[in-house]
C-alpha cells in the first residue's frame, strides 16, 4: 500500500491526483509529492529501517511506489559517507565529509531520481520520454528506462563529453546534440516533441525525480544516527538535490525522526554560471538568466532553473549560503580530493571544496561542525577535460 496521497503546488493552492501522469502545475510551477506522513508515523519506526536492503528504496514508506515488484531499480543509494580527515586536518576541521554518489548506479546521484520517476513512468503507462541534459541525467535516464522497456529521447550539447554520449546510445537512447547549453536543448526538446507522446522528464518538470533525489536526506539522518548534520555543501545546477533534501528533514522532522535544528545548506556554482548565487546576495526570490554560461562543471551549467525559487527558500529557510567558485579552484579541488582521499570527484564534487574553503576562510564553520561535502557523480566520466590537471 502507498502512502501517497496527492501531488501539490509548491506556489499556488491547486493539488493533482497521482494516479494520471503529470508536469507542471497550471500555474507553472513545480508540483511536490505529498505522503500520509501522521499514518507512516504510527504503522513506521524509523529502527525499522535499519535491517532493509541497502538502496534507496529503504525508505519506501516515503516514496510513491512501496512494492518492490513495480521499482525500476539497480541498487541506487545508500552510499557511503566517508570520513575525510586528511581534508578536516589541513582544513583545522574535526568532522569533515564526503558523501559519495560516484557510486551509484551510471556513476551520479541522477539515478536516484530515475529510479523513482521510472518507476512510476512505467507504473502510470508511459511508452516514451525526453529530457535535455548535460550528461548524468541523460545517462541515468537512458539505463533506468532501458530496463523498463520505456523509449527515451534525450538532448545533449554538443560540446558533452563523448563519454556520456556513448554511454546513452548503449542503453539504447536516440541522442540529439544541441548546439549551446542546456536551456538551448530544452528548446530544441519542444520544438521536436510537438505531435508526440513523450513524456517530459525534465528537471522538476515531472514530481518524482526529486523523490528520489530527496533519500539523499533521509540517508544522512540514517548514517549519522539520526543526527543530522551542521553544514551540507551541494554543487547546484537545477536544485533537486538541495530542495529535495530540504524537502527531505522537513518530513523527518514531521514523522519525528529527527530533533532539533536543520543543516544549513550551502550552495556552490561556478563563476562562469551562477545564477542562484547572485539571486541570494541580491536577496531576489527567484534568479534571472545567467548569460554565456561557462564551467566545466557541467551538471551545474545551468543558466536558468525552473525551480530556483525553491532552492533559494531552502537556503534562506536553513541559513545557509551561496557561493561562487572560480574554474581553477574547481580543478585545483579535484585534485586535491583525488591525492588526499583517495576519490576522484567530478568537477562538481570538487566545487564542494573549494566553496568550504570560502566558509573556512570567513569563519562561517567551526571547527566541530559536522560538515558533509557531496561528491555528486565520479570522476571518471570527465577524464577528457579532466586531462589538463592531470598531464
Ligand atoms: C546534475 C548534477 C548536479 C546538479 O544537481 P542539482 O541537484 O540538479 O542541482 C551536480 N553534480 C552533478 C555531477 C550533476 O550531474
Ligand atoms: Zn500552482
Amino acid at each position: 500500500m502507498t502512502f501517497l496521497e496527492k501531488l501539490e503546488c509548491t506556489r499556488c493552492d491547486a493539488s493533482y491526483s497521482p494516479d494520471q501522469p503529470h508536469n507542471l502545475c497550471q500555474c507553472g510551477a513545480p508540483l511536490f509529492a505529498r505522503y500520509k506522513l501522521e499514518q507512516i508515523k504510527q504503522k513506521l519506526k524509523r529502527d525499522d529501517i535499519s535491517n532493509r536492503p541497502p538502496n534507496l528504496w529503504r525508505y519506501r514508506e516515503v516514496l510513491p511506489i512501496t512494492e518492490t515488484k513495480v521499482m525500476v531499480s539497480l541498487g541506487e543509494g545508500f552510499t557511503p559517507l566517508i570520513p575525510a580527515q586528511n581534508l578536516g586536518e589541513k582544513l583545522g576541521l574535526e568532522n569533515l565529509w564526503i558523501k559519495d554518489e560516484s557510486l551509484n548506479p551510471t556513476g551520479s546521484f541522477k539515478a536516484r531520481g530515475m529510479s523513482t520517476a521510472i518507476s512510476m513512468a512505467k507504473r502510470l503507462g508511459i511508452k516514451e520520454i525526453c529530457l535535455p541534459s548535460a550528461g548524468n541525467a541523460a545517462g541515468a535516464a537512458a539505463a533506468y528506462s532501458a530496463r523498463a522497456g520505456i523509449n527515451t529521447f534525450v538532448f545533449m550539447p554538443k560540446d558533452t563529453e563523448s563519454c556520456f554520449v556513448s554511454e546513452c546510445k548503449n542503453f539504447g537512447a536516440q541522442v540529439e546534440l544541441v548546439d549551446g547549453v542546456i536551456t538551448d536543448c530544452a528548446a530544441k526538446m519542444a520544438e521536436r516533441m510537438k505531435g508526440k507522446n513523450w513524456f517530459d522528464l525534465s528537471t522538476l518538470k515531472e514530481p518524482y525525480r526529486v523523490e528520489g533525489k530527496k533519500t539523499m536526506g533521509y540517508e544522512l539522518a540514517e548514517q549519522f544516527g539520526w543526527q543530522l548534520p551542521d553544514v551540507v555543501i551541494y554543487p547546484t545546477g537545477g536544485g533537486t538535490g538541495i530542495i529535495g533534501m530540504w524537502k527531505a528533514f522537513d518530513e523527518m522532522q514531521k514523522l519525528g525522526w529527527v530533533q532539533g535544528k536543520k543543516p544549513k545548506l550551502v550552495c556552490v556554482q561556478s563563476q562562469g554560471c551562477a545564477p542562484v548565487v547572485k539571486a541570494f546576495k541580491e536577496g531576489k526570490e527567484s534568479a534571472e538568466e545567467w548569460k554565456k554560461p561557462e564551467t566545466i562543471a557541467s551538471g551545474i551549467k545551468v543558466p536558468k532553473a525552473i525551480g530556483d525559487f525553491l532552492i533559494l527558500k531552502a537556503l534562506r529557510e536553513s541559513q545557509g549560503t551561496a557561493i561562487a567558485v572560480s574554474e581553477e579552484e574547481i580543478l585545483n579541488s579535484v585534485k586535491e580530493i583525488s591525492q588526499r582521499e583517495g576519490i576522484l570527484p567530478c568537477p562538481e564534487g570538487g566545487a564542494t571544496l573549494a566553496g568550504l574553503k570560502r566558509l573556512v576562510e570567513e569563519n562561517k564553520v567551526t571547527r566541530a561542525d559536522r560538515i558533509v561535502l557531496f561528491n555528486t557523480g565520479t570522476g571518471l566520466k570527465y577524464t577528457e577535460s579532466l586531462k589538463r590537471i592531470f598531464l
